[in-house]
């Protein structure tokens, strides 16, 4: 698969994970805990963690918050979970930050709103006390525009010069002209209070995907910060999963972009580690990083009629899926791996000789076989009850055979 040339950015150092320029482009994510519950917000860090989300960002909203946070990075070191917890501050950033100093040391990094930290001011002394802060603390701050809480004077400032006009632009434009304006001043101004470029990162985001196109074009013309990409507010299910795909898979093909996450509403009762996993397929489609191993699947028609097939596959791919963390820690280059389970002899063998691993399953009337290809080659061929149970097995055997044990390397080294 060709690379992409990612854009040359300053790259920020957030905790242990850097993000920008050649850092690997980094998946994050958000709690939906209250952040003043302990217990809730650990457990839920651990999890969004642990599915790979490699920053987590917590709401920081009140002063229950804010005394929260020092003893959630606590427990997170306790249970050995080093994601860094970014501090998600608006309207009384300033406030909590100055009299919360152990919330402000713990956090990894700080995301301000600059539509609503200066909120019924006319001047940026409130913007002007988080970013003292940072600077007092070492720490990297988001500078986190958003479509839905964007710095209503500013706009309005924009519009009236643009009704003023010969020719006035759209509302539109200028919405997305204010966005970028917005963000590229409040990092002048970070910069100017002490801020090294390499300590922040820009975001400007929006819910619709052509919208978030144009902005971050833009802002990627126009500044050299790391990115933060993401739709904003993307909704449930499969729409969220789409629109977030179409918009970042677009950035991220022309290399803009150096972190992501998916805004998903999770359903009632739903894993909020839902939106890790999605980030994490949208950068293996794109062949930009790979995270867990692909299993290639027909999508079954009129030759795979019974619920055998679908079986078949969800048995092998839920097993891949469960066992990913535990060959994680064992095996390097695991994620790599490329599974075919196929419906029938029509592309089943195809198929099965360009990944790694292949298995073409019977489809109806067809011989009750299923022949097993290993890297390209014919290796055996399935009968009976037990295929799964049989190539659960073989796939095992390849994993333990074709990628090297973690514990031999660190012995070698
Ligand atoms: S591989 Fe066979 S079962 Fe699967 S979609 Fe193609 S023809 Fe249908």
């Amino acid at each position: 698969m060709p690379s992409i040339e990612r854009r040359k950015t300053v790259t920020c150092t957030v905790g242990n994970v850097r993000v920008g320029s050649d850092a690997p482009i980094v998946v994050q994510s958000m709690t939906n805990t209250d952040t003043a519950d302990v217990a809730a917000t650990v457990e839920q860090v651990t999890s969004l963690a642990r599915a790979g989300s490699e920053l987590v960002r917590v709401t920081v909203n009140n002063e229950a918050a804010a005394t929260a946070v020092p003893h959630i990075v606590q427990e997170l070191d306790k249970r050995a979970v080093q994601v860094p917890l970014i501090g998600d501050f608006h309207y009384n950033g300033h406030i909590l930050l100055k009299k919360f100093p152990s919330c402000a040391k713990a956090l990894a990094k700080y995301r301000i709103n600059p539509g609503n930290v200066s909120v019924g001011r006319k001047d940026d002394t409130n913007f002007r006390a988080m970013i003292e802060v940072a600077v007092e603390n070492q720490k990297p701050v988001r500078i986190g525009v958003n479509w839905g809480s964007l710095d209503q004077g500013l706009l309005t400032r924009m519009m009236d010069e643009n009704s003023r006009l010969p020719q006035p632009k759209d509302a539109r434009e200028v919405t997305i002209e204010a966005m970028i304006r917005s963000a590229l001043d409040s990092a002048r101004m970070a910069e100017k209070y002490g801020l090294r470029p390499d300590q922040i990162i820009l975001s400007a985001k929006v819910s619709g995907v052509q919208d978030l196109v144009d902005v971050y074009r833009s802002l990627a013309r126009r500044s050299s910060y790391a990115l933060h990409l993401g739709l904003t507010e993307a909704g449930m299910g499969t729409k969220g999963v789409i629109a977030s795909t179409a918009g970042l898979a677009l950035l991220l093909e022309e290399g803009i972009g150096d972190t992501i996450r998916v805004s998903l509403t999770p359903a009632p009762g739903g894993d909020r580690a839902e939106e890790v996993r999605v980030g994490q397929q949208i950068l293996q489609s794109l062949g930009i990083r790979s995270f867990t191993p692909q299993v290639t699947a027909c999508p079954g028609c009129g030759r795979t009629t019974s619920s055998f097939f679908q079986e078949m596959a969800d048995e092998i791919q839920s097993y891949m899926r469960e066992q990913m963390p535990l060959w994680k820690e064992r095996y390097t280059g695991v994620e790599e791996m490329k599974v075919a389970v196929m419906g029938c002899v029509v592309n089943g063998p195809g198929e099965s000789k360009h990944a790694n691993l292949g298995i073409s399953l019977p489809g109806t009337f067809e011989e009750p076989k299923a022949p097993v290809y290993a890297d390209g080659r014919l290796l055996t061929t399935l009968r009976g009850q037990k295929i799964v149970e049989e190539f659960i097995r073989i796939l095992d055997d390849y994993v333990d055979s074709h990628y090297a044990s973690r514990a031999e390397l660190e012995i070698k080294v």
